[in-house]
């Protein structure tokens, strides 16, 4: 399309974000990374209380393709990555064995998308609040941040969650509000998640591996991790997500008060020690229900803009998903130029 060396803006550093821009700069192309949060990885995130460290979203991962299992396996060579068990344990703390490897990040699920974001030109704190068509011979666009922040760019790829995305977009030329395709996009729904992360004083008495699934089916709680035995935190920590009912339910009510109920019910059915400190966190975009069946979408614009993240694939294996959305909308725009 140009003879030039083309310029791609990506919105959010996630994993769609880092790894569709780490092939088009693959590709030589200019590439700049806009992130809205202090912090690379989007979902893939980590905090720390004090010596606790905790992943308090997207938790471990299995392999499938052959593309994200040489991306981990490159970052398990680098001592990055490692293995933590083959199944967690179920509501009656039995472990409950699939035969699939599941793998964690050992400095917290944060640090991928620190590894994918090195070399890359990604600025943090910079949220994109308009995108405007440009009037030039070719066609561009025109991004602007919060911050007063203003770039040019060729082609952009949008990967936060499709509703943040959609409101972004929805009145630019070629764009359809009554189209099928959007009404499509439309349909996309995720479950928000109250997360609790809590410093313990002694050990959490979950047996191995430390990771309890699909809590009993009345608990409002999804899942339970100890962040020591996971080998992220060197103090004992842990984390909790709510369920999408529970979440949903408490979305608008006081955070710490939910938070505080979710930890009440894990210490009731689940917890031996005490809490010494708690946080919470809301994920109000957190989980994909019902993803798209393509892996991007690209939409009839006057310049390329694509769509791309978890909302599209692979509905089981969401990180990987994310992955193979983020590369199949690069390599759809190295078709293009
Ligand atoms: C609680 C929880 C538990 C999970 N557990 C697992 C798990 O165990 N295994 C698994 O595979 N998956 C899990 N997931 C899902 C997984 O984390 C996601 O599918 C994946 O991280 C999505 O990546 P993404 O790049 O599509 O989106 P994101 O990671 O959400 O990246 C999008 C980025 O865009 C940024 N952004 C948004 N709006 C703007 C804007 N206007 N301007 C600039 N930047 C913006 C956001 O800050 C974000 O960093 C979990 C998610 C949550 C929340």
């Amino acid at each position: 399309m140009s003879s030039s060396i083309p310029h791609c803006l990506i919105v959010g550093a996630g994993m769609a974000g880092l790894v569709a821009a780490r092939r088009l700069a693959k590709a030589n192309w200019q590439v700049t990374v806009l992130e809205k949060s202090r912090g690379f990885g989007g979902r893939m995130a980590t905090r720390r209380i004090g010596e606790a460290r905790f992943d308090h979203g997207a938790q471990a991962f299995t392999l499938h393709g052959m593309f994200f299992r040489a991306l981990i396996e490159k970052m398990q060579d680098e001592g990055l990555i490692d293995s933590w068990c083959r199944g967690f344990l179920n509501a009656d703390q039995q472990l409950s064995l699939d035969g699939y490897l599941r793998f964690f990040a050992r400095e917290g699920m944060n640090s991928i998308g620190k590894y994918l974001a090195r070399d890359l030109d990604v600025h943090c704190n910079e949220t994109v609040s308009a995108i405007a068509p440009l009037q030039s011979e070719q066609p561009r666009w025109q991004v602007t941040c919060s911050s007063g922040l203003q770039l040019q760019t060729d082609a952009l790829i949008m990967t936060p969650p499709l509703p943040q995305s959609l409101k972004l977009i929805q009145d630019l030329p070629g764009i359809d509000t009554q189209s099928r395709q959007w009404e499509q996009l439309k349909t996309v729904k995720y479950d928000p998640c109250i997360a609790v992360m809590a410093v313990l004083d002694g050990a959490s008495g979950l047996p191995e591996p430390g990771g309890l699934a699909n809590a009993d089916p009345m608990s409002p709680i999804k899942w339970l991790a100890d962040n020591r035995q996971k080998g992220l935190s060197p103090v004992e920590a842990v984390t909790l997500h709510g369920t999408a009912h529970f979440s949903r339910q408490h979305w608008k009510t006081d955070r710490d008060e939910a938070g505080k109920k979710l930890w009440e019910a894990a210490r009731a059915h689940y917890i031996r020690a005490n809490a010494l400190e708690l946080q919470t966190h809301g994920w109000r975009y957190a989980e994909v229900q019902d993803p798209l069946d393509v892996n991007f979408m690209a939409l009839p614009t006057p310049a390329p803009l694509l769509l791309a993240g978890d909302a599209f694939g692979d509905r089981f294996h969401q990180l990987e998903g994310a992955a193979m959305s983020g590369l199949d909308a690069a390599k759809s725009l190295l078709k293009q130029f």
